[in-house]
C-alpha cells in the first residue's frame, strides 16, 4: 500500500499533494495567477501565465520588481479597501485592467479575492485572463467608476445592495448595508423612497452612516432597470459634503447667533418671533416680549474692564437662560440689551410675577471674575396682540416700558402702557420743534436780579432762558431743559446761553453798569469733552471779562455722577469762571463733598424758605459750614419780607427771589440797573 502510494504523486494517506506537481499544474493553466503582497507592494508568487502577462524572465525577477513604483494613489488605495474587503467578507471582485509590459497595452480582465498569509496578513489572489475585444468606452467607464470618488451603488427594490463601486464601498459600515440602514435616520429614508416612487429621481443632502461615523452626504437618486437583470432598481450616486455643509451651518449660525453668550442675535430673532407670534395666535395665547437691560453695566465695563464686562454678559444670559422655559426665546439685542419672548395664558397678572421671578433670580450676589456683584436688571415688557401688532410695534412699546423702568428706582419691571406711547410722541414733537427753535433763534434770556438782603441793591443776576414759541408762547425752562438734556441738544443751547451772556455782559460794561451775571450749565453739558475748551474759548472770543461770569452747576456734580469732573472744574475755575452750587440741598450731597472741589458759592435752594418759618435749623447749618469753607451763599425763591430779614439777620447776604424781582427781559433788567443807580446818585 505504502509503496504504489509512493509512486504517486498523491498521497491518499494524509491528503498531501506534492508541491512541484501543484506548481507545474498552475504553469499549465491558461489564467495567469499571482499572489500580491500590498502591503510590500510585491508579487509574492505567479504561475507562468502570469509571469507571460507581466513579461517577466523569471518568478524572481518579478517578485524584485517595486510595483508600488508606478501605481497611481488611487489605485493603490482601491487595493487596500479590496484588503479590508476581504477581511471582513468572503468576496471576489472583477476589474478590467490595462498592462503596459515593455510599453505595449495588454487588457485583462482580473478578478480578486482574499488568500490569507501564514503570518496572518490579508493578500490578493489575482487571476488574469486575456480580455475579450472591448469597446474603448467601455473600458474607460469601468476604469472611470472604480477610480471616481463619488459612491456609487445600486439597491434592489427591497433596499438589498446588488454592485457598489470602490468609493461607495469604502463608505459603508458594511458591505450588505441595506438602503435604509445607511441612514442615520429611518424615516428619511422612508420619505426618500416615497418620492421616488412618485417622481423618480431626487436629489437630498442627508445624515449616512459612514465607517468614518456620521457624515453629510449629498445623494443624488433615480430608478432605472438594472442592466444585468432587467429588474427595476434604485441607482444612487453620493458624494460626502461634509465639510461644505458643517461650514455653511457654521456661518449660519454665525449670522444668527451672538458670538459672545450664544444666544440668538436680532437677525433671527424677528425670525423665531413671527414663529412665536403665529402661535399665539393660532392657540390664543398672549405672546409677551420682555426687554431685559442691566443696570450700571457700563460701570463694570469701565472699572473691572472689557473681560469683566464680557464675563457679566455670559453670565447673564447663561442666567436666563436657566430662568425661563424650554419654549421660550432668549436673544442678545446687543450691549447689555436681552430680550425674552414668552408665550402665556390671557392673564394680567402673570407676566408681572414672570418679570418679578427674573428680577428675584439676580437678587443674590454673581460671581464675575471672582468677585461677588449685585447685578440689577431693569425689565419692560409688552404683550401680543394687545399691545403691538406686529414685532417692531411691540419692540417699541417694551422699549418704552423698559425707559420707565430705568428711571424709576422703584419700579424694575414696567408694563407697556399707551399713556407712554403719548408721552415720547409729545417729547419727540418737541424735540423737533427745539431743533429747529435753535436754528430760528426763538430762544431769549431773561434776568433775575440777585439783591442784598441788607441793602437790595441789585448786586448780581442769573441768566434763565425762554422760549418763544411762534404758537404757544413763552415756554418756560423746565418744559423743554429736560428735553434738551436728553436728546443732547442742550449743548448747542447751552453755547447760545454762554454767547449772549457774554454779549449782555459787553453791554453792560457799556454802559457803566457791570455786574457778575450767573448762566445754569447742566451736567450733560459739563460731561461733554469740548465744553471746557469752548468756554476758554468763549471770553476771548468776546472779549469779555470771564470773572464776571458764575457757572451754576447742580449737585450731581458733586455725587460723582460726571466724569472728569473735578479735572472739568479745576480747567473751568482756572479760566477764571466763578463756580456756584445750584439748588443746594435738595441733591443727595453734603457739604464736606464741597470740600474737595473749587467752589465759590452755593445757592440754597428755595425749598428751604420752609425751614426758615419753622426756625431755620438747616439753612443755619448751611450758612455755617459754608462759612466755614469760604464759599458765598445766595438764598433761592425769597417771596417774603420775613424770609429776607431772618436771612439778613442770620448772616446770608446774598438772595433772588419774587420778593425784589421775576427773571425780566434784557431791557427790563438794564433799566432797574440804570434806575438803581440814579437813585444812588440822588
Ligand atoms: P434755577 O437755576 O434754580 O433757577 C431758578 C428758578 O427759580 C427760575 O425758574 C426762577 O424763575 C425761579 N424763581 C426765582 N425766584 C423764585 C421765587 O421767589 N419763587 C418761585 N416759586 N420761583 C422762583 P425758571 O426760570 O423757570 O428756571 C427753572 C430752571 O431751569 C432753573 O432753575 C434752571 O435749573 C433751568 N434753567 C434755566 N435756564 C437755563 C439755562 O440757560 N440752561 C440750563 N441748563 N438750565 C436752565
Ligand atoms: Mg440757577
Ligand atoms: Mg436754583
Amino acid at each position: 500500500m505504502d509503496d504504489r502510494e509512493g509512486s504517486l504523486p498523491f498521497n491518499f494517506a494524509d491528503g498531501k499533494v506534492d508541491p512541484g506537481l501543484i506548481a507545474e499544474v498552475y504553469d499549465r493553466q491558461e489564467t495567469g495567477l499571482w499572489i500580491f503582497d500590498i502591503d510590500h507592494m510585491r508579487v509574492l508568487w505567479a504561475n507562468h501565465k502570469a509571469l507571460e502577462i507581466t513579461d517577466s524572465e523569471t518568478l524572481e525577477e518579478l517578485q524584485s520588481r517595486d510595483m508600488g513604483a508606478d501605481m497611481s494613489h488611487s489605485v493603490e488605495q482601491r487595493l487596500r479597501q479590496y484588503q479590508t474587503d476581504f477581511t471582513k467578507h468572503d468576496v471576489s471582485f472583477s476589474e478590467t485592467w490595462t498592462l503596459y509590459p515593455k510599453g505595449k497595452a495588454r487588457v485583462l480582465q482580473v478578478t480578486m479575492s482574499g488568500i490569507r498569509l501564514r503570518d496572518g496578513r490579508m493578500a490578493l489572489l489575482c487571476e488574469g485572463r486575456d480580455h475579450q475585444e472591448q469597446q474603448p468606452d467601455t473600458l474607460r467607464s469601468v476604469e472611470a467608476l472604480m477610480h471616481t470618488t463619488v459612491m456609487i451603488s445600486l439597491f434592489s427594490k427591497d433596499g438589498n445592495p446588488l454592485y457598489r463601486n470602490t468609493a461607495s464601498r469604502a463608505a459603508r459600515v458594511s458591505l450588505d448595508t441595506s438602503f435604509e440602514e445607511q441612514f442615520v435616520s429611518p424615516n428619511e429614508a422612508q420619505d426618500l423612497l416615497k418620492l421616488i416612487e412618485k417622481e423618480r429621481t431626487s436629489r437630498i443632502v442627508v445624515n449616512i452612516l459612514t465607517r468614518e461615523g456620521t457624515r453629510w452626504h449629498e445623494l443624488n437618486m433615480r430608478t432605472c432597470n438594472d442592466s444585468v437583470t432587467g429588474q427595476p432598481v434604485y441607482l444612487v450616486s453620493e458624494i460626502d459634503v461634509t465639510e461644505l455643509h458643517e461650514t455653511k451651518e457654521r456661518a449660519q449660525y454665525l449670522a444668527s447667533h451672538d458670538a459672545l453668550t450664544g444666544l440668538s442675535n436680532r437677525t433671527y430673532l424677528k425670525e423665531r418671533l413671527n414663529q412665536v407670534m403665529q402661535n399665539a395666535l393660532d392657540k390664543n395665547l398672549t405672546a409677551t416680549l420682555y426687554l431685559v437691560d442691566l443696570d450700571d453695566f457700563k460701570m463694570v465695563n469701565d472699572s473691572m474692564g472689557h473681560a469683566a464686562g464680557d464675563a457679566l454678559l455670559q453670565l447673564v444670559a447663561a442666567k436666563l437662560m436657566d430662568l425661563v422655559g424650554p419654549e421660550d426665546i432668549v436673544a442678545r439685542l446687543g450691549g447689555d440689551e436681552f430680550l425674552i419672548c414668552h408665550l402665556e395664558k390671557p392673564d394680567n397678572n402673570y407676566s408681572d410675577w414672570f418679570g418679578r421671578a427674573l428680577l428675584k433670580g439676580f437678587e443674590p450676589h454673581q460671581v464675575i471674575e471672582g468677585k461677588p456683584r449685585h447685578v440689577g436688571l431693569s425689565i419692560g415688557y409688552a404683550h401680543y396682540p394687545d399691545d403691538g401688532s406686529n414685532i417692531d410695534q411691540l419692540m417699541r412699546h417694551a422699549d418704552l416700558a423698559l425707559y420707565q423702568a430705568k428711571t424709576d428706582p422703584n419700579n424694575k419691571c414696567v408694563r407697556f402702557r399707551e399713556k407712554m406711547r403719548r408721552l415720547r410722541d409729545e417729547h419727540l414733537a418737541v424735540k423737533k420743534d427745539l431743533e429747529r427753535a435753535i436754528h430760528q433763534n426763538q430762544f431769549v434770556l431773561h434776568f433775575q436780579p440777585i439783591t442784598s438782603t441788607r441793602s437790595d441793591r441789585v448786586v448780581a443776576a442769573e441768566a434763565l432762558i425762554r422760549w418763544r414759541h411762534p404758537e404757544k408762547g413763552l415756554i418756560a425752562p423746565n418744559e423743554f431743559i429736560p428735553i434738551a438734556e436728553e436728546t443732547g441738544l442742550i449743548n448747542e443751547i447751552g453755547d447760545w446761553v454762554g454767547r449772549n451772556v457774554a454779549s449782555m455782559q459787553t453791554r453792560l460794561k457799556d454802559l457803566d453798569l457791570s455786574i457778575p451775571l450767573s448762566l445754569n450749565v447742566s451736567p450733560r453739558q459739563l460731561s461733554d469733552p469740548l465744553f471746557v475748551s469752548r468756554m476758554q474759548a468763549l471770553p476771548i472770543e468776546t472779549a469779555t471779562d470771564p470773572e464776571l461770569i458764575s457757572l451754576e452747576l447742580t449737585e450731581s456734580v458733586l455725587l460723582g455722577d460726571i466724569p472728569h469732573a473735578f479735572e472739568t472744574l479745576s480747567a473751568l475755575k482756572k479760566t477764571g469762571y466763578r463756580i456756584v452750587i445750584d439748588d443746594f440741598g435738595t441733591g443727595y450731597s453734603n457739604l464736606a463733598y464741597l470740600h474737595n472741589y473749587p467752589i465759590d458759592g452755593i445757592k440754597i435752594d428755595r425749598v428751604f424758605m420752609e425751614d426758615i418759618a419753622s426756625g431755620g435749623a438747616i439753612v443755619k447749618l448751611i450758612l455755617s459750614l459754608a462759612k466755614a469753607l469760604g464759599a458765598q451763599v445766595v438764598a433761592e425763591g425769597v417771596e417774603t419780607i420775613d424770609e429776607r430779614s431772618w436771612l439778613s439777620r442770620n448772616d446770608c447776604t446774598l438772595y433772588q427771589g419774587f420778593l425784589y424781582s421775576k427773571p425780566v427781559p434784557e431791557d427790563r433788567f438794564i433799566s432797574m440797573l440804570q434806575t438803581q443807580v440814579k437813585i444812588a446818585a440822588m
